[in-house]
């Protein structure tokens, strides 16, 4: 049975590349890293129900579960090449399993990336994907590489994934602003060409996943830098601008996850050249503060004012 299962998922993966030596079918793979290239490696699960909400669609959790980890590489500035998918299933249900492969070869094929192993269980849903890719020595975008007065930005906009979750559990939404929000969630966008685009030019990157304020914060941690930022500049989309008062979209741009944009820091000699750079794209980037002297992030609202993040929600500190 599980050699069936393997099967489906082979033909939907299928991926012909010259580093392949040996794909799926034996007990371990063969691959050849490029010369000259350092080997980028990242892991992320995702569980039914923590992850991603139960009814999600297989399409959509196999899309997911491989976007997160290319964005762990796009954050790195790798380029993506091979995966291994260890894939835990409460039965073996042919249509599930086909239309998860088709998810995952979706955004695979964008790549050129190839799947090549895994592991099959039995048990709650759980997907771990592991992604390779490769980057030139010495050129990996780390977190701790943020200097003293770089500008900080961020691709696209945030908040959409945390709006589309609090849609999701609403639930009934089918007008266009709520279908964006919650494919953005469901679907995310790995910021792959991005972050090469950022090699050679930007000192420290992250990619949002668990919210901006966090993620900014391990930037300034690992920099032992500050960051000071407005919050009058996050970068919302009209989607969420239309369905949520500007409080709560605020909110979930600050503190939301799931968003797998990039933030990352920017000397300000780069800094024309990675707006342009970016705007090519499409993705395009959003100056929203620069690195200070200090820890932790500060964030300013509307009036001047600072806030202070607090564990559950934002307080005003006083001017
Ligand atoms: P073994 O007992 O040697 O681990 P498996 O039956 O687990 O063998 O796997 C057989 C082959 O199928 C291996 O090449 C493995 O990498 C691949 N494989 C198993 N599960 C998956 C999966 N979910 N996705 C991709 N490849 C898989
Ligand atoms: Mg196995």
């Amino acid at each position: 049975m599980e050699f069936s299962l393997i099967d489906r998922i082979r033909q939907r993966t299928a991926q012909g590349r010259d580093d392949v030596c040996l794909g799926i079918g034996d007990d371990a793979a063969l691959l050849a890293v490029p010369a000259g290239q350092e080997l980028v490696v990242a892991i992320d699960t995702m569980v039914e129900g923590v992850h991603f909400p139960r009814g999600t669609s297989a399409a959509d959790i196999g899309w997911k579960a491989l976007a997160v980890n290319l964005s762990d590489l796009a954050a790195m500035g790798a380029t993506p090449a091979w995966a291994l998918l260890a894939l835990t299933l409460p039965n073996a249900e042919p249509a599930f399993i086909d239309d998860l492969a088709t998810g995952f070869a979706e955004l695979a094929q964008l790549y050129r990336l190839a799947l090549v192993g895994g592991d099959t269980t039995r048990g709650a849903l759980t997907l771990s994907v592991a992604a390779h890719g490769f980057v030139p020595p010495g050129k990996a975008l780390m977190r701790s590489s943020a200097q003293l007065g770089d500008a900080i930005f961020v691709t696209g906009t945030l908040g959409d994934a945390a709006a589309g979750l609090a849609l999701v559990q609403q639930g009934g939404h089918e007008d266009a602003c709520s279908t964006y929000l919650i494919d953005r969630l469901n679907r995310p966008t790995p910021r792959v060409a991005a972050g090469l685009a950022l090699r050679g030019h930007a000192h420290a990157c992250i990619d949002v996943s668990d919210g901006l304020l966090a993620d900014l914060g391990h930037i300034c941690a690992a920099s032992e830098l500050g960051a000071e930022m407005d919050v009058s500049l996050l970068p919302r989309s009209s989607a969420l601008l239309d369905l949520f008062d500007d409080t709560t979209s605020r909110h979930f741009a600050l503190s939301g996850g799931d968003d797998y944009e990039l933030c990352f820091t920017v000397p300000t000699q780069h800094v024309a050249i990675v707006q342009a750079d970016l705007a090519r794209l499409g993705c395009g980037a959003t100056r929203i503060g620069r690195m200070v002297n200090g820890q932790g992030v500060r964030v300013r609202d509307e009036h001047g004012q600072w806030l202070e993040p607090q564990h559950h929600g934002w307080d005003h500190f006083g001017a």
